[in-house]
């Protein structure tokens, strides 16, 4: 039983193919993970990672309370089941479930009692005594099994494992392996490109795609909240129904009038309220996604009403699976948009009816037409607002406060953005919290604040209750025409560095002599300074680049505005000005032509000296653009 804990895991194979980027994940003990996405996805790289038959590039991977980045695969506690079940043809199943504990010299007894009863919990004692050969492709698996079960494992990791395997029999082997897992109470990682298998067995799931997590969450949630129209498409039967079209709002409501077939459908703005107001304006077209149970054959009060050519079913028993075509209103005559939509009602449909079918409204999904994430996020990251700056003082949803220094503008209107996570616990504003929902760990309140809906994550809110909150200005952008006035302070300065080593003389009182001897550092060299890089930090460059390439590659340093000290000597910058919050302020510095902000509890000038906290500082090797630290 172990968490598996993954932060900032990557794998560039030798021949510079990037497989997996940026994994961060923490598992928990007990979890039934699933790895799903399409071939070459990464996700067999990421398990062959955790087994320890892949070196990690970079990253830091955890199982239980060990690093195990350097672990030899058997000392890792883990054990593996793979698609080819890798059995001992000449052995007995017996003996192919014992040979593993057999090498590790466990006592004959103990190997018997452990043989046995994993053959009883997978149904095959009967065949204890057979040879592989023998044995049906289920029945085989399920040795495999036998086999990683018996080893009594922190972590079992599974690939792919049914694959080989006829769809009856994986149906029946997936509702096995679900089953095990709750009997043996330890934590399953488990890799398919099969998303019903994903979807049945995992209690969370990682999409991946070209080497990128896409989410990481419930079969539930995964459903019905994609966070980008991949993970929409990829999960669920049929597949979500596509269709663009541009949503435009007025007053409370908002008509989406769809592509290429004349279909408009009219939603109310309260669905849409996490929605930036670009995408409701009436020119940007978004992708519309909607689910086949979530549209149905139209009873007389369907709002949503559109006409649909059937082209062909596909009777299942006990729902029918409609295909067919908008049905165009207007000049779109020549438009052909698909749609499928489920039927349970068991009525008689037949190629060429023309049926009214209605769209459930509140089902909608809707995905920026570039990056195709969901314009509807559950944790909206922004609140977009009109406002107004007078004398220094800002105004928005009836609210008023003083902006300081370091937001000063001339006075206008303006459109704020306003992050939700700018919005902090203590201050003076005043609304009502709205609404209170837990989102995998974030609190997210709606406010009504002046007839507006504001969002806010964890703020200490209750539902009907007031509240009190204030703004940290430094993450706000006031715009005009689409043009930035205020941009919030960045919360994170790039210093760019190169790996170096250095030849030193270290003198020690040995005996009482005094010694000399060379000896050789390693650090980062930036803008003239030299600081020494701690053991683990150069073995973690080593270990992503090989012997040589350090040396020679690009790096920089990341830290935050509170990880860079003002020190006697250091990375050499230049005071340009002070950036003054109210209570607190900042350098903006020069350093090799970037800008640097400091936290700053006094004002300095001219040519200063900064320190980073290695503590707190990344790392990047900039050429793959690898977080190595
Ligand atoms: P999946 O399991 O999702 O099908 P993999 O993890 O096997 O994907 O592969 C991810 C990517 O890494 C693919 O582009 C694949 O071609 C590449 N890859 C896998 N193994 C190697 C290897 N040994 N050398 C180079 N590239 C590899």
């Amino acid at each position: 039983m172990a968490e598996v804990s993954l932060k900032h895991i990557y794998k560039v194979y030798p021949n510079g193919t990037k497989a997996v980027n940026d994994f961060n994940m923490h598992i928990e003990d007990k979890e039934f993970i699933v790895f799903v996405g399409p071939s070459g996805c990464g996700k067999s790289t990421t398990l062959r990672m955790i087994a320890g038959l892949e070196d990690v590039s970079a990253g830091e991977l955890k199982i239980g309370d060990l690093i195990v980045n350097d672990v030899e695969p058997k000392d890792r506690d883990i054990a593996m089941v793979f698609q080819n079940y890798a059995l001992y043809p000449h052995m007995t199943v017996y003996d192919n479930i014992a040979f593993g504990l057999r090498l590790k010299k466990l006592p004959r007894e103990e190997i018997h009692k452990r043989v046995v009863e994993a053959a009883e919990i997978l149904g095959i004692t009967e065949y204890l005594n057979k040879k592989p050969k023998e044995m049906s492709g289920g029945q085989r698996q399920r040795v495999a099994l036998g086999r990683a079960i018996v080893r009594e494992p922190k972590v079992m990791l599974l690939d792919e494992p049914l694959s080989n395997l006829d769809a009856k029999l994986r149906t029946q082997m997936r509702a096995e392996i679900s089953k095990l897992h709750n009997r043996l109470q330890t934590t399953f990682i488990y890799v398919t490109h099969d998303q019903i298998e994903a979807m049945t067995m995992g209690t969370r799931i990682v999409v991946m795609k070209n080497g990128f997590v896409q989410q990481i969450d419930t079969p539930k949630n995964l459903y019905n909240y994609p966070e980008n129209k991949f993970v929409a498409s990829f999960i669920g039967t049929p597949q979500m129904n596509f269709f663009e079209g541009t949503p435009e709002r007025e007053g409370d409501d908002v008509n989406i009038n769809f592509a290429d077939c004349g279909v408009r459908i009219t939603v109310p703005y309260s669905a849409l309220y996490k929605a930036q107001p670009k995408y409701l304006d009436g020119k940007t077209a978004v992708y519309i996604g909607l689910r086949a149970e979530d549209i149905t054959i139209a009873e007389a009060d369907g709002r949503a009403v559109i006409k649909v050519a059937v082209s062909h079913k596909e009777e299942l028993g006990n729902e029918t699976l409609v295909y067919g075509t908008i049905k165009p209103e207007g000049e779109y005559a020549e438009g052909a948009v698909s749609i499928v939509f489920k039927d349970v009602s068991g009525r008689d449909i037949k190629a060429g009816d023309v049926l009214d079918v209605a769209l459930r409204l509140e089902r909608l999904h809707l995905f920026d037409k570039d990056t195709e994430m969901s314009v509807l996020p559950r944790i909206p990251e922004y609140n977009y607002l009109d406002c107004e700056v007078k004398g220094g003082r800002l105004e928005f949803a009836g609210a008023e406060l003083a902006l300081p220094e370091a937001c000063r503008c001339a006075d206008g209107k303006y459109q704020l953005l306003l992050p939700t996570d700018a919005i902090t616990p203590e201050g003076a504003l005043k609304a009502e919290a709205a609404d209170c929902e837990e989102i995998n760990g974030v609190k997210l309140v709606a406010l009504n604040i002046g007839g507006r809906r504001i969002y806010a994550v964890n703020l200490g809110a209750a539902a009907g209750k007031a509240v009190s909150f204030g703004i940290d200005f430094k993450k706000i952008t006031l715009t005009a025409d689409g043009e930035s006035v205020v941009a919030p302070m960045p919360v994170e300065n790039e210093i760019d560095c190169r790996f170096v080593k250095r030849k030193a003389v270290v003198t020690e009182e040995v005996n009482g002599k005094t010694k000399s001897r060379r000896v050789v550092r390693f650090g980062f060299e930036a803008e003239g300074a030299f600081f020494e890089a701690s053991d683990t930090a150069v073995q973690k460059i080593f270990a992503a680049l090989g012997i040589k390439k350090p040396l020679t590659a690009g790096f920089k340093l990341v830290c935050g505005v509170y990880d860079l000290a003002v020190a006697e000597s250091g990375i050499a910058a230049r005071v340009e000005g002070l950036v003054s919050y109210g209570a607190e302020k900042f350098l903006r510095c020069s350093v090799g032509g970037r800008d640097i902000y400091v936290a700053a509890d006094k004002e300095y000038c001219g040519d200063i000296y900064l320190a980073p906290d290695f503590e707190k500082t990344g790392v990047v090797e900039t050429e793959r653009d690898i977080k190595i630290i």
